[in-house]
C-alpha cells in the first residue's frame, strides 16, 4: 500500500487540516516553507492525470478553501498550488496531491 493510503487508513500519524469521507488535507512532513499542506483524494490514483473529475472538483473546492484559510490566518503574501507528475516532474509519492505552499516576503525558508 502506497504511504499516502496508510496516511488515509491512520497507519501513519499526519497533521490533519481538513477531513471529510472523500479528501484529506494534511501538513507536508518536509515542508518547503510554514503551513505546506498536501490535499489529496482519499481513494488512490497515481497521479492528476489518473484522478476522476468528481475527485478532481473536489480536492481542488477544499484546495481553495485552504488557500484562503492560509491568507486569512498565516498571512502569508502568497501561495503556490501545484501537482507533480511523473517522477521526471518531480513526483515521490505516487498517489495524486497537491501542494499548497503559503509563501513569504520577509521569511520564506524554513530554518
Ligand atoms: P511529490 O515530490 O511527490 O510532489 O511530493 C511528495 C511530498 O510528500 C513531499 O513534499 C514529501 O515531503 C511529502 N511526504 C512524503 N512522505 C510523507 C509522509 O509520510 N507524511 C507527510 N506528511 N508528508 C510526506
Ligand atoms: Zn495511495
Amino acid at each position: 500500500m502506497c504511504i499516502f493510503c496508510k496516511i488515509v487508513n491512520k497507519e501513519i500519524p499526519n497533521y490533519t487540516i481538513y477531513e471529510d469521507d472523500q479528501v484529506l488535507a494534511f501538513l507536508d512532513v518536509n515542508p518547503t516553507a510554514y503551513g505546506h499542506t498536501l490535499v489529496i483524494p482519499k481513494k488512490h490514483y497515481e497521479s492528476f492525470v489518473e484522478c476522476s473529475s468528481d475527485d478532481l472538483n473536489h480536492v481542488m473546492e477544499v484546495a481553495q478553501k485552504i488557500a484562503k484559510k492560509m491568507q486569512e490566518n498565516l498571512h502569508c503574501d502568497g501561495i503556490n498550488i501545484l501537482s507533480n507528475v511523473g517522477e521526471q516532474a518531480g513526483q515521490s509519492v505516487h498517489h495524486f496531491h497537491v501542494h499548497l505552499i503559503p509563501r513569504y516576503k520577509d521569511s520564506d525558508v524554513i530554518q
